[in-house]
């Protein structure tokens, strides 16, 4: 499973947004306007600073970069050539440092386990044909006592009406098909592939977006998008 859980139409979907993906009204705007909210509560659960941080399927490294910028020595992966090339340009702008290489999540547990102290999968999930295994993955890459941070879509009607209905075909804020209903991932079935990883689930928590105002926050309910936290017992 490790060499081929990719689907090689959704990186290529990614890459031809590639050019776009730092323009903060283009299609990752959503990714630019839910940025802060993550970060923060990647930060309110691990010291950044000095901190070794993996992120799994960066994109053209929104998080990447926030988490560098927070003092974190970063390594960012994602199968999608064009959108790393963009991610590395970036860095000349921003002047912060990332190690992006393009590279499975699989392999790099195979690679170096053990080496993070907390690693980032953030609206990853969802476009990969085993999500099990690239939490498997992440789990194997975490220092005991590190923390994985997931963010994905829940698979109810709602986010439904939300990611696929609201944002791809009335407002056009993202491509058609950069989303399948049957590819969302319901919180339980999250919790369970983080306890068959050997990792303790801390806590969910629901992210609130409104794209019209561009208002984003942490709440309470997970119904659309939400982020997780899970411990690698010490
Ligand atoms: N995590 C980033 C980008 C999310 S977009 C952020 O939240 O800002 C989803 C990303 O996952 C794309 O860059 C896509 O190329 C990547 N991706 C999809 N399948 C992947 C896989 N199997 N391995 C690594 N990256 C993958």
């Amino acid at each position: 499973m490790s060499a081929g859980n990719v689907n090689a139409a959704e990186t290529a979907r990614f890459d031809r947004l590639a050019a776009r993906w730092w323009d903060r009204d283009g299609e990752s705007r959503p990714l630019h306007d839910l940025n802060p909210v993550r970060l923060n509560y990647i930060a309110e659960r691990v010291v950044l600073k000095g901190a070794r941080v993996l992120d799994v399927g960066c994109g053209g490294g929104i998080l990447s970069e926030a988490l560098a910028r927070a003092g974190a020595a970063v390594v960012a992966i994602d199968l999608a050539p064009r959108v790393l090339e963009v991610a590395r340009l970036h860095l000349h702008e921003s002047g912060v440092r990332v190690d992006y290489r393009e590279m499975a999540v699989e392999a790099l547990a195979a690679e170096i386990p053990g080496m993070f102290d907390a690693v980032t999968c953030m609206e990853m999930l969802e476009h990969v044909p085993d999500p099990g295994s690239v939490i498997g993955a992440c789990a194997a890459l975490l220092k005991p006592g590190g923390r994985l941070f997931v963010s994905t879509l829940n698979r109810t009607p709602l986010a439904f009406a939300a990611a696929i209905v609201g944002a791809e075909y009335g407002l056009r804020l993202l491509p058609r098909g950069t989303h399948h209903y049957a590819q969302f991932i319901r919180p339980a079935e999250l919790a369970l592939a983080l306890r068959n990883a050997g990792l303790e689930l801390e806590d969910l928590s629901g992210i609130a977006y409104n794209p019209l105002t561009r208002y984003a926050a942490k709440v309470g309910n997970t119904r659309v998008n939400y982020l997780a936290c899970a411990r690698k017992p010490a």
